[in-house]
């Protein structure tokens, strides 16, 4: 096996960063960061707790209340965040090969993440710049106006997959639109987002504005989601812990958006294009090692194709190059965490009990250590299956036949998400009124997730709470506050007035 690659300059050391400077823990507390090669701890992170957070926050909540940032006008603001997103772009490779180092992802898609990150700030940018908002008019006798304001302090929780380009999802428009905020990353993958502070410094954020707390969701998260001052929380990551944080911030009534888990359907036609199928469901599954939020992790096909179409998937998917995630020929490197490989490992035992196994099975011939299991395909798989059912996370794919459209409808809403759904079919009609009945926030028609980040992200049942994305991010992050102004005569009742005689 190739030498375990080490980037250059790795830190071994991760600290917060409040108000413009670089800190450990008040209380010193640390926790291991592993790499998923090697499994051996490479830096020790920060563990924040609560008095963390309150200083994070009072740094934040001070940039808020008396600094200029949300007072800057929006042509202002906009210069900083492109400045960022250059400064995202030129670190590109640098960027990519800690990603790789820390979460296991292949470089080739780590790299594709550097440069999403950027274009999140740019089209930011663009947008407060090309904000207005309505202004209703009443002849004669009124104008009413909104005037959009930046809400506060906004608390920002994020997962382990895809870590630099999720965090720059919720950064770009909560600092466009004014707001100040501290970010808690993922416990397992923390280093790609300790590169923050210095792009953000350098670009001429005041300090204040982003703040970083390191730490457990249970400790330094929690204590985020609790604090009075926070009055938002933007939340990426499974189901269970959206639960939570949603029974944990109604004491404060705060504003939640909540992108959770899924398990989303990629459902074959027989009249579709086969070729351009079985790619699509390859990738939509098992890039970013299957650690994907809509990943088409069910795939249903039609009768007529179906063993057609489950030789030639899993003929693929056994010629799939797992291994060393800097290798740039890697098409699935290794996954986050060891006991997120252990998670996705009992899944696939799970399956050899639930399904027919067509491909991988377990931990790739010739690596014998690091988080590998190889791209996993079973067909057969009923719909009460824990496999059909539950989000694995991971490398792995069930496959179930259907009869008419009814019952590919039928299956692929049998599920409590609702994130993402791919449908593949070249009858118009179909398409049209297929994806429009899918239980999903998103579908994909012909293909798998492409996105326009103008359009809605965000998932319905159990996969989410609220849509992002283009305009709705900034009304997440904004009030809108209506002010009313009376033109001609203000009519009242008099109110205590003597009575006319
Ligand atoms: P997770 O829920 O375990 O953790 C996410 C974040 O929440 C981490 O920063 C964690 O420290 C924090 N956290 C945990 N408990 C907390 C608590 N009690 N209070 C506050 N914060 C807490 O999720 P994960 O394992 O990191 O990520 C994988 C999950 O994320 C999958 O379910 C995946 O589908 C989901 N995901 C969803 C989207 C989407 O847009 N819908 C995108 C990416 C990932």
């Amino acid at each position: 096996m190739a030498e375990h690659y080490i980037p250059d300059d790795l830190p071994t050391r991760i600290r917060h960063y409040i108000d413009g400077e670089f800190v450990d823990s008040v209380s010193g507390r640390t926790f291991d960061v592993l790499d998923p090669v090697s499994n051996t701890t490479y830096a020790t992170a920060a563990a924040g707790q609560k008095e963390d957070i309150d200083l994070a926050v009072a740094a934040a909540r001070k940039a808020f209340t008396a600094g200029p940032w949300p007072r800057m006008k929006p042509r202002e603001r906009a210069r900083i965040l492109n400045r960022i997103a250059d400064a995202i772009e030129a670190q590109e490779t640098r960027l990519a090969q800690l990603e790789t180092f820390d979460t296991g992802l292949p470089i080739t898609q780590a790299k594709g993440q550097a440069l999403r990150a950027a274009e999140n700030f740019r089209f930011f940018a663009d947008l407060i710049v090309a904000q207005f908002d309505d202004a209703m008019k009443v002849p004669g006798s009124q104008i009413n106006y909104v005037n959009r304001k930046p809400i506060g302090v906004a608390g920002l929780i994020t997962p382990w997959n895809t870590p630099f380009m999720l965090e720059s999802w919720k950064l770009a428009p909560a600092l466009a639109t004014g707001n100040t905020v501290v970010l808690k990353p993922a416990e397992f993958t923390p280093l790609s987002a300790s590169l923050w502070a210095q792009i953000f410094k350098d670009a001429g954020l005041p300090d204040g504005v982003f703040n970083l707390v390191n730490g457990l969701g249970e400790e330094a998260g929690d204590a985020l989601v609790k604090h009075p001052d926070v009055p938002l929380i933007s939340f990426t990551g499974e189901t269970t812990t959206g639960k939570t944080i949603f029974r944990n911030a109604a004491e404060n009534l705060k504003g939640l958006s909540m992108e959770l888990g899924g398990k989303s359907p990629a459902v074959i036609f027989a009249d579709a294009d086969l070729d351009a199928a079985i790619d699509s469901t390859l990738f939509g599954v098992f890039s970013l090692n299957g650690e994907r939020c809509t990943a088409g992790s069910r795939i249903l096909v039609h009768q007529d194709i179906y063993e057609e179409f489950c030789n030639e998937y899993a003929a693929r998917a056994k010629n799939i190059v797992v291994g060393d995630p800097h290798d740039p020929k890697t098409e699935v490197g290794a996954l986050v965490h060891p006991e997120h490989y252990a998670k996705v490992a009992r899944y696939v035992e799970i399956g050899k009990t639930e399904g027919r196994l067509l491909a991988g099975g377990g931990r790739p011939e010739g690596l014998p250590t690091g988080n590998y299991i190889a791209p996993t395909v079973f067909a057969d798989v009923m719909p009460d299956a824990r496999i059909f059912q539950e989000e694995i996370f991971g490398p792995v794919v069930t496959i179930t036949p259907f009869a008419d459209d009814a019952e590919a409808l039928a299956l692929a809403n049998n599920t409590r998400y609702g994130l993402a759904g791919y449908v593949w079919t070249n009858d118009l009609n179909r398409a049209h009124n297929f994806s429009q009945n899918l239980e999903a926030g998103m579908v994909w028609l012909n293909s798998h997730n492409v996105r326009d980040l103008r359009t809605p992200f965000g998932g319905v049942k159990s996969s989410g709470l609220g849509h992002e994305g283009g305009y709705r991010s900034i009304d997440f992050y904004t009030d809108q506050q209506a002010v009313h102004i009376t033109l001609g005569t203000v009519h009242t009742p008099k109110f205590g007035a003597p009575a006319a005689q």
